[in-house]
Formats: structure tokens, sequence, C-alpha cells
């Protein structure tokens, strides 16, 4: 619909607004730079996560991937992020914050959206990939821990010509949703393998 410029720490970027049909969500694209008709463009798909981005949880590494990949971005000189409002997986803030409970009853982050009656991982990335089409954006190197994520986008055909890691640091309220999330959701980060006790772990 429109973009504006927005100025962060990291310098100037463009937020553009996006309507769409499929829902009536508010989804987003922050760019920065020549990235229209530009091959291996420093992309990060992130999905919302109110309490990680605006609130700073260490319950999970969202907000700090955020930061990351828009400083990976400035240091790139160009780069998009699109901004998907898919809270919590997909499942919203109020499931969400429910899972969150059941977290602290001992169930892994998996487990309390299978109890709330939710998939594991609701989350679809076929915007995303429309929004890259409409900023012309050629081929990709997508800044994720998910591979998942790289084969929704090319099912979508969005090139993804390779994947770049985007690890937060672990701490003590997040060490075991990580730990879950390459358990269980497949994801790549440097931990220990699953065997070997997650406190033995060099950070
Ligand atoms: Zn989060």
């Amino acid at each position: 619909m429109t973009c504006a410029r927005i100025p962060t720490k990291y310098g100037d970027f463009q937020l553009c607004y996006y309507t769409n049909t499929l829902d009536k969500k508010e989804h987003l694209a922050f760019y920065m730079g020549d990235v229209s008709e530009a091959d291996d463009v420093l992309v990060r798909i992130h999905s919302e996560c109110f309490t990680g981005d605006v609130l700073g949880s260490r319950r999970c590494d969202c907000g700090e991937q955020l930061d990351r990949s828009l400083q990976m971005i400035a240091n790139q000189g160009a780069g998009v992020l699109v901004y998907l409002r898919q809270e919590g997986r997909g499942i919203g803030l109020l499931q969400k914050l429910r899972a969150y409970n059941l977290q602290d009853q001992g169930h892994d982050t998996v487990d309390a959206n299978l109890l709330l009656g939710h998939g594991a991982d609701e989350r679809s990335y076929s915007l995303a990939a429309r929004i890259l089409e409409d900023i012309g954006v050629k081929s990709v190197l997508l800044m994720t821990n998910n591979p998942l994520k790289i084969s929704a986008l090319e099912a979508e055909g969005i090139k993804v010509n390779k994947r770049v890691p985007l690890e937060a640091p672990v701490n003590s309220d997040n060490e075991s949703y990580l730990l879950t999330k390459v358990q269980r959701m497949d994801h790549l980060l440097q931990f220990a393998p699953p065997s070997k006790p997650i406190k033995q772990r060099a950070l």
C-alpha cells in the first residue's frame, strides 16, 4: 500500500505496509538498500512475537533474532526483513500465553501447543513469498535456523541460495525452549547433541 522511511540505530530502513486477501493482518516488509531485481539478498522472515520483540522476554530468542537480523542487513548495506503477523507460531497471543502456563507446569513448547488443540507450528510462509516477489527479490540468503522455513519458501517459488545462521545467546529462561526447537522441530543450533546433558554444552 505504501512505504515510509524509518530511521533506526542501524541506519535508515523503508517500512512497507501490505494488505492481502487471505487474512486481515498487517504484514510488513522492512528493507534497506537496493534489493529490487537483486540476487543473493539477505532476508529474514520473522514471525511476530510481541513478548520477545517488544517486551524483550527471555522465554524465546525472537527479540535477539530480530535485532541481529537488522544489524546484519545494515552491515551488508541491503536486505529485507519480512514481518509476518503470526504470533506464537501461528496460534495467537492468547493461546501463546496459555501455552506458557503449560510450559511452567513442565510441558515443552511443542506439547503445550498440542494440549491446547493446536499444531506444533501453524505458520505459513506463502505471504512472505508474495511480498518478496512484490519487492522484486530474485534470490535470497535466508537468515534462519529453521530448515522447514527454507523448504516452505522454495515450495512457494523463492530461490534460496544459502542459509545464514542466526543464533541468539542462550540463557536460563530460554535454554529448554531452544533445545526443544533442536530436538523436536529440526532447528539447526550449535547445541550439544540431545544425548548430552544441556548443562555440559559450551555456551
Ligand atoms: Zn518469541
